[in-house]
């Protein structure tokens, strides 16, 4: 950054150290030319992106609702808690990793979706059911099928979860 008393590019950092309990570096600079000395802060964005309606309002990314929902769709599923936090993490994770502020509610549903096929084939036609809001039988059909085509698909290259799934 510029210095910010004579908008110089060049400075010295003097001293760094953690604080914030190691979330934050505090940095002396001392600027190259006019010799002024002030501090910067620096940590990892991690707030979450907002999420973009398609109606084009704003909202909060709410973690809450979207675990509530995969709760739902895994109802009578054999995921049990921990997997279903680790779902939730995944893609949270997933999320904030895009580095956006704002983010469309369709990427939010792909990454969702995406992320539940892998863990539960029940519970991803579930949930993208109630997500895609299909019209008639026809739509929720082909959605099956794209997905037993995705599976012969991945079946070479998913030995190792095979063997876990038929233990
Ligand atoms: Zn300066």
């Amino acid at each position: 950054m510029f210095c910010p008393f004579c908008r110089h590019a060049e400075t010295k950092v003097i001293d760094s150290r953690l604080v914030a309990e190691g979330n934050q570096v505090r940095r002396r600079r001392e600027c190259a030319s006019c010799g002024e000395r002030y501090t910067t802060f620096e940590a990892a964005e991690l707030t979450m992106p907002r999420v973009i309606k398609s109606n084009g309002s704003r909202q909060p990314f709410d973690e809450d609702k979207l675990r509530s929902g995969l709760v739902r769709a895994l109802e009578k599923r054999p995921v049990d808690a921990e997997e279903t936090d680790a779902l939730v993490a995944r893609i949270v994770h997933r999320l904030r990793a895009t580095g956006e502020r704002e983010l469309a509610t369709g990427v939010v549903g792909e990454t969702v979706m995406e992320e539940l096929r892998q863990l539960d084939d029940v519970a991803y036609v579930r949930f993208a059911s109630v997500y895609r809001s299909f019209q008639d039988i026809s739509e929720f059909s082909l959605e099956i099928d794209r997905l037993n085509r995705g599976k012969r698909r991945d079946k070479s290259r998913s030995k190792s979860k095979g063997k876990r799934d038929s233990k």
